[in-house]
């Protein structure tokens, strides 16, 4: 051997599929619905916000991110210290993964769920163990608490869970926090909390209150719109979210990422309008598409799953067809994104044509 050889656990990561842009037949607009994007601008003061730091790219970010900090631990009622900040919550869940295990430990995640998770455990050294969701698309939890072993350093919790949809109830997740032994992180990744109407909902803050072994990471990405900006954060106790902060890169999350954050924190009303709007988007398009003999999982998150198996192929084409880009999951199924009005109609027609 004499080129440089990478690590050899590199060698099993799974690729990260991004979604795909559309590609739109002549004169028909075109919509992304492969990555659970907000279709909304930014929200009220957010984009002069950023214009106005993005005028001082000379100059590094502020490596503390104060503002930022501060405002969060205001809106949580946690202190400063309880937080890490990252380049999105994908950056976080890297970091505390690699701040809290690597080889021979395991990790133990649902599946089908989100796919930077087994690239996140791989990259820290640690083996994913996967366990298999139940028929409504849902963690089995039982199963979950069975998978933890001597070896098992964290468990990786996805509510809403992404791609299929349902989410936790806090009862249920009390219920598995009460079955793992403590000295074993559970991370709930609330990615798309804001989106959640189901009763007896998780609050991850109140979870990280009540327990020493619980963190929760959440993403400006989805409900806030600034995925292109890249920030999320981790909630947890000090110690935890130190040994996060430890890791994180220096100078990370970008002046305008911050300056964009604040401002977003400060727009709550407007905030919750749009995620209502989305929220009503979503029930409408589920009711549509079991009035036209397609059931989805419950849909909690800005997204339906078409668990279609061996046709996902067939779906994701004919969506395809008519410039609705949608994330395709080979043998699974399909995720669609609630967009605007006239995507989630579009996507009701172009099924409408096609047998259950
Ligand atoms: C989108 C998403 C994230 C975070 O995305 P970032 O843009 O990196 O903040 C985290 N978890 C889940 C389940 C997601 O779907």
């Amino acid at each position: 051997m004499t080129s440089p050889q990478p690590l050899p656990h590199l060698s099993s990561l799974p690729p990260y599929v991004p979604g795909r842009p559309p590609t739109a037949p002549p004169g028909v607009t075109p919509y992304k619905l492969s990555s659970n994007e907000n279709p909304y601008p930014p929200l009220p003061g957010v984009l002069e916000a950023a214009e106005q730091a993005v005028a001082t790219m000379n100059r590094y970010p502020d490596m503390g991110s104060v503002a930022l900090y501060r405002a969060l631990a205001d809106r949580l009622d946690v202190v400063p210290e309880q937080l890490s900040l990252g380049t999105g919550s994908t950056a976080v869940l890297f970091g505390l993964l690699t701040a809290f295990c690597g080889p021979g430990d395991e990790v133990v995640m649902p599946w089908r769920s989100f796919e930077a998770y087994p690239i996140a455990i791989t990259v820290a050294g640690a083996t994913p163990v996967p366990v298999p969701l139940t028929a409504d698309a849902r963690h089995d939890l039982a199963a979950m608490a069975a998978a933890v072993t001597e070896r098992t350093k964290v468990v990786l919790l996805c509510t809403p869970n992404n791609p299929t949809g349902p989410a936790l109830s806090a009862t249920e997740v009390r219920g598995f926090l009460a079955a793992v032994p403590e000295h074993v992180l559970v991370v709930v990744d609330e990615a798309y909390l804001e989106f959640v109407r189901a009763e007896d909902p998780v609050d991850g803050i109140a979870l990280v209150g009540e327990r020493s072994n619980v963190a929760v990471v959440r993403t400006f990405s989805k409900a806030y719109g600034l995925a292109g900006l890249r920030v999320g954060y981790l909630a947890s106790t000090p110690e935890i979210a130190a040994a996060v902060r430890s890791v994180a890169l220096p100078f990370g999350v970008s002046t305008a990422a911050q300056a964009a954050a604040v401002a977003s924190l400060q727009a709550e009303t407007a905030l919750r309008a749009r995620v209502d709007l989305l929220v009503d988007e979503r029930e409408r398009l589920v009711k549509s598409l079991a009035e036209i003999g397609w059931q989805v999982p419950e849909a909690q998150g800005n997204f339906v799953w078409l668990g279609v198996g061996d046709r996902t192929a067939e779906i994701a084409a004919a969506c395809d067809a008519v410039g609705l880009s949608v994330r395709a999951f080979a043998g699974e199924g399909v995720r669609i994104t609630v967009g605007e009005a006239e995507a989630n109609r579009r996507v009701v027609e172009v099924l409408s044509r096609l047998e259950p």
